[in-house]
């Protein structure tokens, strides 16, 4: 069993004082930050990785993304109470896990088969109760579509325009878009049904967005 004590409550406090620093400054997220621990998604041994401001790997060659990216795109979502999210890219499912903080209303899309397997036996043996999917997320989750919120947690090569067409008018779509080295981050609003406004907001690095409207999509 896993267990959270006060070392570990200090260890997020003092990744909460560096991601301000850094520029965060919504509140809400940062207090989601505070209140996921972070290590559960760690081995026992990596302990003190848990808590450093940085990517690591959860095996299949995929990673957990760094704690001020997960931040950063959280705070650009401008998540409002029962917005209904979807993510691509469940991964470890700590983005997951700090997004459900701020909605009920989530979507979590994995299309490595191992990976979501082991996140959705980690969100239900710590009840919660994010909707799990098993597939190519590039092309979104048109069933359940439209989304208030979207957030692409893998670097994309274009915007899937599948995407654009599963998001609320007002809805805003959260993606890293560029080649395999790096991405900028992208927010994309849907202010009418047929008009979209694009802001930019720094590069960062992810690893690639697969599948249909990703990298594997001329195969
Ligand atoms: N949000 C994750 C970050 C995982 S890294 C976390 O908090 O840990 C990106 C993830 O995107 C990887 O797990 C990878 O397998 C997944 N991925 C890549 N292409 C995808 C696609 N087309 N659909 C869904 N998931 C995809």
């Amino acid at each position: 069993m896993q267990t959270d004590t006060y070392r570990h409550k200090g260890m997020r406090r003092a990744l909460v004082k560096q991601l301000r620093e850094k520029g965060i400054r919504d509140q809400r997220v940062l207090n989601a930050i505070e209140t996921v621990p972070r290590h559960y998604f760690f081995d026992k041994a990596f302990l003190e990785q848990a808590y450093q401001d940085k990517a690591f790997p959860i095996g299949e060659g995929q990673t957990i993304s760094q704690p001020y990216t997960v931040a950063f795109q959280s705070e650009l979502l401008q998540l409002k109470p029962n917005d209904k999210v979807l993510e691509i890219g469940t991964g470890s499912g700590y983005q997951c896990t700090v997004l459900l903080q701020l909605t009920p209303n989530v979507y979590t899309i994995e299309y490595n088969r191992p990976l979501f397997e082991k996140a959705r036996l980690y969100f239900r043996n710590h009840g919660l109760n994010p909707h799990t999917f098993h597939g190519d997320g590039s092309l979104g989750l048109p069933a359940y579509a439209p989304y208030d919120k979207i957030i692409v947690t893998a670097g994309a090569p274009v915007v899937p325009k599948e995407l654009l067409r599963q998001l609320t008018v007002g809805g805003i779509l959260v993606i890293p878009v560029g080649d395999e080295k790096t991405q900028r981050m992208l927010r994309i609003t849907r202010v009418e049904e047929n008009e979209f406004t694009k802001e930019e907001f720094g590069d960062f690095k992810f690893v690639p967005l697969l599948g249909r409207s990703g990298w594997s999509g001329g195969e």
